[in-house]
């Protein structure tokens, strides 16, 4: 039985990545370990730290004067160590409030006593007007794929600012397009949407943002990390080990450039198909779409609830959108292969033909 998973996350894997896992577990590298067992100290595991970071940066192209840390905490726990970390000079940040998860980011940085402004464009997405002062701020806080809304700041439509950094929430659409990360300042995302399981954040940071002589707490300080190639206590073993599984088979498929063609071809089939309906609507600006969380709906809570149900009986799973909003939302990540999105159409036609 195939089951595709929708999920915006914890989300679909790569089948040869869980397929290596499987094998792999009960004997770490010829060890007579599991990685579930091994040390973090041990070089078993350093090699497998150190591969996983040499892998993105393969992969995105990180120059050498940025910084690749593995940190906890999630997307959430960014929300906080961004701004302790950055918010150095002028303790205000800017905001492009395109959705959900931008407010959740701009609300922690308040409530950590920041100023913030909050930069807002009604149905569609922000950017900074001709007014904008770069001055006023220490950095301008870009969610680049809004998980929940479905729209994306794609590479060549980012907001433009000289002379601050640009902080980037790539935590679902990490690696699924390809960014310059000369464009940001720092780019963080949670692990468990392409690329492993949660427990996982990514942080790439240019080093001249990250502050010696700051005085944070030791696990939201970015110094820690780069000082201690992301080991000063502890780090998240496993799902370091399958970010370096999941960064080899990016790497063994055509890196980003592949994964960002198949998955605005993934996409643009599913968009297609909903733009043609005359019962699922999908209202985002056609260029401001994600590649990675397509958001459609009937218009009728009771109606998409029944079609939930009904691509679960399909094998469809997860396809309920975010609560905050409702809906149905269709996750896309690097890892669902074009079948699951075919699947995907038919069940979606047979279900509005089923409503005549
Ligand atoms: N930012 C974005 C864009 C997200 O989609 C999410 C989670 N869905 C978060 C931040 C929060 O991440 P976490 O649950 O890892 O804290």
């Amino acid at each position: 039985m195939t089951v595709y998973n929708f999920s915006a996350g914890p989300a679909v894997m790569p089948k040869p990545v869980i397929d290596h896992i499987q094998r792999e577990l009960p004997s770490f590298d010829d060890s007579g370990m599991s990685i579930l067992e091994i040390s973090h100290r041990s070089t078993l595991f350093e090699n497998v730290l150190n591969d996983a970071k040499q892998n993105i940066k393969d992969l995105m192209h990180v120059p050498d004067n940025y910084h690749i840390l593995f940190c906890q905490g999630g997307g959430t726990g960014q929300f906080a160590a961004v701004p302790l970390n950055l918010a150095n000079h002028r303790e205000n940040i800017a905001f492009l409030d395109s959705g959900h998860w931008n407010k959740k980011a701009y609300q922690e940085a308040e409530q950590l006593g920041y100023g913030i402004d909050v930069i807002k464009n009604d149905g569609q997405l922000p950017y900074p007007n001709e007014n904008f002062d770069e001055q006023l701020y220490d950095y301008l806080h870009v969610t680049i794929n809004n998980t929940i809304e479905g729209s994306t700041y794609h590479p060549n439509h980012l907001p433009n600012v000289k002379d601050i950094p640009l902080v980037g929430d790539m935590s679902s659409n990490f690696m699924a397009e390809q960014y310059d990360v000369n464009d940001f300042g720092l780019i963080f995302a949670g692990a468990q949407k392409n690329l492993a399981p949660a427990g996982l954040t990514i942080v790439i940071v240019r080093d001249d943002l990250i502050d010696p002589a700051k005085h944070i707490p030791t696990i939201l300080n970015y110094e820690s990390y780069a000082k201690k190639n992301s080991m000063f206590n502890t780090p998240p073993v496993f799902p370091i080990y399958a970010a370096k599984l999941t960064t080899q088979w990016l790497l063994d498929n055509g890196g980003i450039p592949a994964m960002e063609k198949q998955d605005h071809q993934k996409s643009a089939m599913l968009y297609d198909y909903l733009d043609q309906s005359k019962l699922f609507h999908n209202n985002v600006k056609k260029e401001e779409r994600s590649y990675t969380n397509i958001v459609f709906t009937t218009n009728d809570d009771d109606l998409d609830a029944q079609f939930v149900d009904f691509a679960s009986n399909h094998d469809l799973i997860s396809l309920k959108g975010h609560r905050s909003i409702g809906g149905l939302r269709a996750s896309l990540y690097n890892a669902m292969p074009v079948e699951g999105v075919e699947k995907l159409i038919d069940v979606l036609t047979k279900f509005e033909q089923t409503r005549g």
